[in-house]
């Protein structure tokens, strides 16, 4: 058992882990890093394909107002590129296949004019809620007793209008409109701008695609102090003391004065803390599941459907095939489309052998895009549940009754114990740059109190 004195512990080396230290680093501070797996990233994966082709399995996308990772990829000097997004959409559905262009698909009038009632209540409900006290809102109690579904029932009339709104749902929240609080949606909607933000690709969260990924970018800003991180080293125990904190790993005893943690909620609950985390904490971080979101990529030798007019943007009512991009280069030689299987299906979905899914999500694509999308030179698809120290993506989420009774405690701090990651974020909660806020509050609270 090798033991480590160090000043500052941080345990993660997620985009907020790295954040954490990219301010020790600067601050000149003794800080050490202890990763559980292997690698550096957490919910950030790139991979180089066989095929030639570089994808993320993880987060991809950076929108406009994600100051602070624009920060970073300035800092790197890191090239970006825009999500492919000219030519028609398609929506099938009931098996109409249909085009439109814009976010909004073309639907029946009346079903067009309830989806956008629809997303205009949320924006406005939204916008009332603040994003660093949403348990304060007038009506916190109410729209935290129901669920986001309970809410869509009420409220959208027409089934089209229903199911659409629902995939929105499932796209940005990797899990059903019933697993969530209606406040934790508003309050989710807010930190990242708004619902019209969060389902675009123009203006929003699916604008900007980094070249060489987001692993690739936070590798470049953690490379100054790569040796302070220590890898495969998972944490299972914390005991405080008046003077610091000791954490253990199977082969390392770390002795602290300030320990920042930044892995999601719910793996919290797997640590044994001496003495134990306070009643309220406890009981929010079983209240915080993951999401599930499967990504899928079909590489092709050429973006074919580019040539037939279309932007490669599908919306499909065909389990598991629900939300497609194109997500190549816009002179890329090969074809990179990314599908999404998410809540549910995702759970379901990755069950099932490799070749059948793969059998599935061919012919899905085949039935809309023709015999072309028949042949992928390959195919690989990665379900965020299956990892142990994620369990889930995007991120953790909140059922009825969480944050009017707990939320308060998502960044109190516990003895010497600070909390990062980016579920405690105000602003882009659930996305990169909420995690790199979460990691710099985090350190300003530490250094603070050396
Ligand atoms: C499929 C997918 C798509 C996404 N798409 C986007 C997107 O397009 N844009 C966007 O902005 N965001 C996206 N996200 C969300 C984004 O990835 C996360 O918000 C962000 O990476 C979270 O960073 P974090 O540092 O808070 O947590 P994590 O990345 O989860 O970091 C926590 C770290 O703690 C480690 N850890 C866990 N347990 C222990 C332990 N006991 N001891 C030591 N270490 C431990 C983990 O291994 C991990 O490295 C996506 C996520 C996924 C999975």
């Amino acid at each position: 058992m090798k033991e480590i004195n160090t000043e500052i512990l941080i345990v993660g080396a997620g985009y907020a882990g790295i954040a954490a230290a990219k301010k020790m680093y600067a601050a000149n501070q003794d800080f050490r890093v202890i990763e559980a797996r292997d690698r550096i990233g957490g919910r950030t994966l790139t991979e180089d394909l066989q095929s030639g082709v570089t994808v993320d399995m993880g987060a991809k996308w950076v929108g406009p107002t994600q100051h602070l990772v624009w920060e970073w990829i300035k800092e790197t000097q890191t090239e970006t590129y825009d999500t492919y997004d000219q030519g028609k959409n398609l929506l099938k559905f009931k098996e109409k296949i249909s085009s439109y262009t814009g976010t909004i698909p073309k639907i029946d009038p009346v079903s067009l004019i309830d989806l956008g009632i629809a997303i205009s209540k949320m924006n406005k409900l939204s916008d009332q809620i603040s994003i660093s006290e949403p348990w304060n809102h007038p009506k916190a109690k109410e729209y935290d007793a129901m669920t986001l579904a309970t809410w869509m029932d009420k409220h959208i009339w027409t089934a089209k209008a229903k199911h659409l709104f629902e995939i929105g749902i499932q796209t940005v929240f990797a899990a059903e409109a019933s697993e969530i609080s209606l406040l934790f949606a508003l309050f989710y909607f807010k930190s990242g701008d708004n619902m019209d933000t969060l389902i675009s690709i123009k203006n929003g969260a699916q604008q900007s695609i980094l070249k060489g990924g987001t692993q690739g970018l936070i590798k470049k800003i953690a490379a100054p102090f790569l040796d302070k991180i220590h890898f495969q080293e998972p944490v299972f125990r914390l005991s405080q003391h008046a003077g610091g904190i000791i954490a253990e790993t199977d082969n390392l005893t770390i002795k602290a004065k300030k320990c920042i943690f930044t892995i999601p909620p719910v793996l919290i609950s797997s640590v044994v803390f001496d003495p134990p985390l306070t009643q309220q904490k406890a009981q929010l971080y079983q209240r915080m599941p993951m999401g599930a979101a499967m990504k899928v990529y079909l590489i092709y030798p050429t973006p074919f459907w580019r040539e037939m007019g279309f932007s490669g943007q599908i919306v499909s009512d065909e389990y598991p095939l629900k939300v497609t991009f194109d997500v190549g280069h816009a002179d890329a030689d090969q074809g990179v489309l990314l599908v999404f299987v998410e809540g549910n299906d995702a759970r379901n979905f990755i069950d099932l052998p490799e070749d059948t899914r793969k059998k599935m999500i061919v012919e899905r694509v085949e039935k809309i895009f023709g015999h072309q999308a028949s042949q992928p030179i390959q195919y690989i698809d990665k379900c965020w549940t299956e990892e142990v120290y994620s369990r889930g993506c995007y991120t953790g989420l909140m059922g009825p009754n969480t944050l009017t009774q707990f939320g308060h405690q998502i960044r109190a701090p516990f003895q010497h114990v600070h909390f990062a990651g980016t579920e405690t974020a105000e602003k882009w909660s659930g996305y990169l740059d909420g995690a790199i806020s979460s990691g710099y509050r985090a350190a300003s609270e530490v250094l603070k109190m050396l």
